[in-house]
């Protein structure tokens, strides 16, 4: 990559970590997977219970691949044969883990967390429950502000979203989103995090790469 272009980077998410500090929220900028691996390695004990949230940033950053195979008492809602009622109740016990790891929407560059949610079993935790929050962030998913990541999430991830999720919903058949009232509406819950009342229980990872969507 050209080096202009990776001083603009830096220089974008610094400014990122810096605001998200003053949302109470703790920023760490890792280059690559190798490093990202190693960054959660440090932050999430050995022996404790990590929950995640739907994310393809995870599967592809690696993170679930290295929660199957560490030392945790991991509740892996994408296990093999799960059935309905499990999941649900993974998603209960969420609340009550030592660590959610997932992903966000949209970052802002003013260091606030945007997402949209269908049942809201991924925002919620990230709103109250768990110890702590990890979430895991492509530079992809930086934006300016708040305008920009509700353009972002519902113009872009959301409709891809739904495609992947196979839903019967206008955006799959036209490729963009129009405010649906469709059954299997998937954008049912808009949640901006501002800022944290107990300092760094939110901890983001932003990984210099593209990452989910
Ligand atoms: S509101 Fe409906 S049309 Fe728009 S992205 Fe969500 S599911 Fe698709």
């Amino acid at each position: 990559m050209d080096d202009s272009v990776v001083w603009y980077q830096n220089m974008q998410i610094q400014r990122v970590i810096k605001n998200l500090n003053k949302n109470n929220m703790a920023g760490y900028y890792v280059k690559d997977e190798k490093e990202l691996i190693q960054k959660v390695r440090e932050l999430v004990p050995e022996g404790t219970m990590v929950g995640i949230g739907d994310s393809m940033t995870l599967f592809e950053a690696g993170v679930i691949d290295f929660l199957r195979k560490g030392d945790f008492e991991f509740l892996d809602k994408y296990k093999e044969g799960i059935t309905k009622n499990e999941k649900t109740q993974i998603y209960i016990e969420n609340f009550l883990t030592d660590t959610f790891i997932c992903s966000t929407n949209a970052l802002t560059e003013e260091g606030e967390l945007y997402n949209i949610d269908g049942n809201g079993s991924r925002v919620a935790p990230i709103i109250y429950g768990p110890k702590q929050v990890i979430l895991v962030v492509g530079i992809n998913k930086i934006v300016k502000d708040i305008g920009e990541a509700e353009k972002r999430v519902r113009q872009y991830a959301a409709p891809i979203d739904a495609k992947r999720l196979g839903k019967n919903t206008p955006c799959v058949e036209l490729g963009y989103c129009v405010d649906c009232k469709s059954d299997e509406r998937i954008c049912n819950t808009f949640v901006i995090v501002k800022r944290q009342f107990i300092k760094d229980r939110i901890k983001v990872i932003i990984v210099a790469k593209s990452l989910g969507y």
